[in-house]
């Protein structure tokens, strides 16, 4: 599943050049619409010190995030010299425009609007199979992922997070069980918690006995 789509000649038109020269945004995991959006939102001034974007170095401004939280944490668009004051470690500087851009964050507003812990999903169960944002599958051994991309070692749930962002893991429902035949109790809950409900209501109907279904008997 590609998670970005290149933007058409049409939309391409549209757009705010020399922004998406490079499509920098994508390693922050902006869409070319959202990041258009933030740049409307923005007027395409620094959001600390209000410079215009064509004065700053490049002719555009820096994507801000959160390092800690991951590069999907954006936090706005700001210009170099604001940038370089925010990247002096733990250094914030007692100003007004600065309190203001970082308790407003771009990443905090947007998903608190759509509903969205900033901790990310709870972690899938036992057997669970998730797409990244860069397309990779991850599947869960006990307290591990590892993914299918033999290249990239096994990591956590919360270093999965913070690489992708809160919205940019997928689960992908697996086709295949391996079953705990000997425990009723781990199976169900495996089923539980892999299985669609009207599956899960159809598998118990055969259970109970029931035939197979839907052959054409009248
Ligand atoms: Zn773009
Ligand atoms: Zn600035």
């Amino acid at each position: 599943m590609a998670k970005f789509r290149s933007p058409s000649v049409a939309e391409r038109a549209t757009f705010t050049l020399p922004a998406h020269e490079t499509c920098n945004h994508r390693n922050y995991m902006l869409s070319c619409e959202v990041y258009e959006q933030m740049l409307k939102e923005t007027g395409q001034r620094c959001e600390i010190c209000q410079l215009p974007a064509s004065e700053n170095s490049g002719g555009k401004l820096f994507i801000d995030h959160e390092a800690r939280r991951g590069a999907w944490a954006v936090r706005g668009l700001i210009c170099n010299r604001c940038n370089t004051i925010l990247g002096k470690d733990g250094e914030v500087p007692r100003n007004e425009a600065f309190a203001n851009y970082l308790k407003n964050s771009w990443y905090r507003r947007e998903f608190t609007k759509r509903g969205v812990s900033l901790e990310g999903p709870p972690q899938p169960p036992e057997g669970s199979k998730v797409q990244d944002a860069q397309g990779r599958f991850w599947t869960r051994r006990g307290i591990w992922w590892s993914s299918s991309d033999p290249r990239c070692k096994s990591r956590r749930w919360h270093e999965l997070v913070v690489r992708s962002g809160p919205l940019g893991l997928t689960v992908v429902r697996p086709t295949h069980l391996v079953l705990h035949v000997d425990s009723p109790m781990e199976m169900a809950e495996q089923l539980l918690a892999h299985m669609l409900p009207e599956h899960l209501d159809k598998l118990a109907w055969l259970l109970a006995g029931g035939g197979p279904a839907g052959d054409g008997n009248a």
